[in-house]
């Protein structure tokens, strides 16, 4: 016997109709490439993106066509996100930080239709159109008064033209939830970038776990300030999430820094901000020098590396903003864990709350996980016990756009890559990609710890530890340091604040120092550069 409710498809379209009538007047406030700060309403963006669904129409663009974007946090993202995917289309959001080839490459991969851009990215797309065999129309994000005539490339136009030609009436196409909405390609780090391809049913539910309480608890009283690129998996879901719950969507465009983040913080009442540990190092950064403080800041999601207690710490004691630390990949749309106590957890002394806050978190309902050993043999959930890191939900790639990568379960379950514990209350915990790892004597060492600690270290504004190969040991760690500016500290100061932190020998062989980490697509430390880089470098006593 079936149940007698509803059957409606979850579809991306109703998310945007549900916050035009539920809260039209909720704020969209974007800092735009332009320089000014734009600002309108749940309402205009849904009148707005039935214009984008016309527009794609009158280009008969089919079902699932693939329309692409590089652009920034901006509110004609925004727009793109609903008018592609509530029309049957497919959004790409494609990394601008990327090579112009591997944007290319990206492009003809997916065989995008129509390529739309911020004009920040005018010399990507000079570079590119010409390799791009499959995009048809070029579509600058800006009036048409922007758009200079000899850019040389063809039927290009500016985007307010093309919408403005176009009705906000729009009448959304009913279809199968499990239809392709959103199309993200993982940064690549071994191989060619593989596509994660979201379905309406995932986004929407992915939406509904990411606003739970435990999860980043979002609602129509926060103000909320994606930080992170929605060119990085979809902003982690937030631009999703916010038009479900009516909250207020800040979208700081390409301004990062750490002045331009505060003042927009301070400017829109933020409540509620999200993003990696390298773009809040740099507010903190600004802050302390400024001797700032927030007037409305509660929390700020920080993920996609691990955050450094160091920065959970300061945010808490110095600014009174709880750090919700919060793991997932491409692959899980990408919200797998975030850290909040837990009832039992609340009575427990700061230390103690500390030592859990820096772990990666508890799973959101709709993502089950498990850490196996080499054998794939399940291990115990006693928060000692490391193994590889597999998930399953809903939300959970089951394999990559077009075969890429072949078959990529197992046994119904997406390996990671990453290595992890968890402990009795469900925390899990990563101690390193499984690339990273540093395997010493046939033991290993999890390079996170390592630089967790480092980065407590009052003198070092960043720290990478990474293997190199040892004629005794296989692997020792190295640990490659960047000083905070002024910052004076020498090796052996540094190593000896590992003391008594961990055991002897996981301390690291040698300590380097250099003026920068280089840094991927996505904000993280490409590890895999600096173990080149430093792969003769002759550690002492080897
Ligand atoms: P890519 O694989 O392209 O770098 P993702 O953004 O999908 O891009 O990265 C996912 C990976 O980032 C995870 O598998 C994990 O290794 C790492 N990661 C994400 N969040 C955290 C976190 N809070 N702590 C440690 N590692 C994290």
């Amino acid at each position: 016997m079936l149940g007698l409710m509803q059957d409606q498809p979850l579809l991306i379209s109703q998310l945007i109709e549900f916050a035009a009538r539920h809260h039209p007047d909720g704020a969209i406030v974007s800092r735009r490439v332009e320089g000014d700060i734009h600002r309108y309403t749940y309402r205009d963006a849904a009148a707005r993106s039935r214009r984008v669904a016309n527009a794609l129409d009158r280009l008969g663009l089919g079902f699932s066509d693939r329309v692409a974007t590089l652009a920034w946090n901006g509110y004609r993202h925004f727009e793109l996100y609903y008018g592609v995917s509530g029309s049957g289309r497919v959004v790409h959001t494609i990394n601008p930080r990327l090579a112009p080839d591997q944007v290319a490459w990206i492009a003809n991969h997916a065989e995008d239709k129509v390529l739309c851009f911020d004009m920040t990215f005018l010399p990507i797309v000079k570079a590119i159109w010409s390799k791009c065999t499959t995009v048809a129309t070029w579509v600058a994000l800006c009036d048409p008064a922007a758009l200079p005539g000899d850019t040389g490339i063809p039927n290009l136009v500016a985007y307010e033209a093309w919408i403005g030609a176009e009705s906000d009436r729009y009448e959304w196409p009913v279809f199968d939830e499990r239809s392709a909405a959103a199309l993200c390609y993982t940064s690549g780090t071994t191989g060619n970038p593989k596509g994660a391809l979201y379905s309406h049913r995932s986004t929407i539910l992915h939406a509904y776990g990411e606003a739970l309480p435990d999860a980043i608890s979002l609602s129509a009283r926060d103000s909320v300030l994606a930080v992170v690129p929605m060119f990085h998996v979809n902003a982690w879901g937030l631009p999703y999430s916010a038009a479900m719950t009516g909250c207020k969507l800040v979208l700081p465009g390409a301004s990062l820094d750490g002045k331009s983040v505060y003042e927009l913080m301070e400017a829109e009442k933020v409540t509620l901000s999200a993003g990696v540990p390298t773009v809040w190092l740099g507010l903190l950064t600004y802050m302390k020098q400024q001797g700032l403080t927030f007037s409305s800041m509660q929390r700020t999601v920080i993920g996609g590396s691990a955050c450094p207690p160091a920065m959970i710490r300061t945010f808490r004691e110095d600014y009174g903003v709880t750090v919700l630390h919060a793991w997932g990949m491409t692959e899980m749309s990408p919200l797998g864990t975030v850290c909040n106590l837990k009832l039992n957890q609340l009575a427990a002394d700061r230390e103690s709350q500390y030592a859990v806050m820096a772990k990666q978190g508890r799973a959101v309902y709709g993502v089950d996980m498990k850490i196996v050993d080499g054998n794939g043999e399940e291990l115990p959930w006693d928060g000692e016990s490391t193994g590889d890191l597999l998930v399953k939900g809903p939300w959970v790639v089951s394999g990559y756009f077009k075969g890429e990568g072949g078959q990529v379960l197992r046994d119904g379950w997406f390996p990671t890559g990453d290595v992890a514990s968890i402990d009795p209350d469900g925390f899990l915990q990563i101690t390193d990609r499984s690339k990273d790892v540093i395997k010493s004597g046939g033991e290993w060492i999890s390079s996170i710890d390592i630089e967790n600690i480092a980065m407590a270290h009052p003198a070092v504004a960043m720290a990478a530890c990474i293997a190199v190969p040892h004629p005794k040991w296989d692997e020792r760690p190295l640990l490659v340091v960047v000083r905070k500016p002024g910052a004076e500290a020498t090796p052996a100061e540094i190593l000896g604040f590992f003391e008594g932190k961990v055991a002897k020998w996981q301390v690291p062989d040698d300590v380097v120092f250099v003026d920068s980490i280089p840094l991927g697509a996505t904000g993280k430390m490409q590890k895999m550069k600096l173990r080149e880089q430093f792969r003769e470098h002759r550690l002492p006593g080897a």
